[in-house]
């Protein structure tokens, strides 16, 4: 049982077809990140899109800007609007959903976790699967590296959105992106 924490439709499709009758997938949408709330539910329709199509559970976590915005403040000494994407902001958000991820899923009874973040040629990937693999070991869980050469990835993901006819969002996601 692996639980898959899924940022938004599209990065989630090359994930669940390369998954599929490997693992018994659940769908984890944890992504307070995104702004305005809107958009937060626009992305969420499209996962709710996928899920059905794959037949794949989904479970909806709480849409928590305030909390996700009063947890990079903290970490960060700069105003959040200062750093450029991929920086330390990034980081902290993605450490922000993968903790979230990783207590769900040890709650849950899953043995296992990973996420669509991983894939994502835009961002850190290699940050994301070295702090999966730490938070994972915290957890007693295991961490899924996902091995999906990053382009064919991204050519999938263009077939299957135009397949599925789903929306492509144009920013990261947070009132900070690009
Ligand atoms: S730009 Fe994207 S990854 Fe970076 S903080 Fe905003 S939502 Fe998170």
């Amino acid at each position: 049982m692996i639980l898959l924490h899924t940022c938004c439709a599209p990065c989630a499709l090359p994930i669940i077809e390369y998954l599929l009758g490997k693992k018994d997938i659940t769908l984890y949408f944890y992504n307070p990140n995104i702004y305005p709330e809107e958009e937060y539910q626009k992305r969420l329709k499209e996962v709710e899109k996928i899920s059905k199509i794959y037949n794949l559970k989904l479970i909806i976590g709480e849409y928590e800007h305030d909390k996700w915005l009063a947890y990079l403040k903290k970490s960060l000494p700069r105003p959040l609007a200062s750093y450029p994407e991929n920086d330390e902001r990034c980081l902290s958000c993605f450490r922000f959903r993968l903790d979230k991820s990783a207590k769900f899923a040890k709650d849950n009874n899953f043995n296992e976790f990973t996420t669509t973040l991983s894939v994502n040629r835009f961002k850190d990937t290699k940050f994301m699967d070295n702090y999966g693999q730490k938070i994972a070991k915290e957890y007693g869980l295991h961490y899924m590296v996902l091995n999906l050469e990053p382009y064919q990835a991204h050519e999938k993901e263009k077939e299957l959105v135009k397949k599925y006819n789903l929306y492509s969002q144009r920013y990261c996601g947070c009132e900070f992106s690009n």
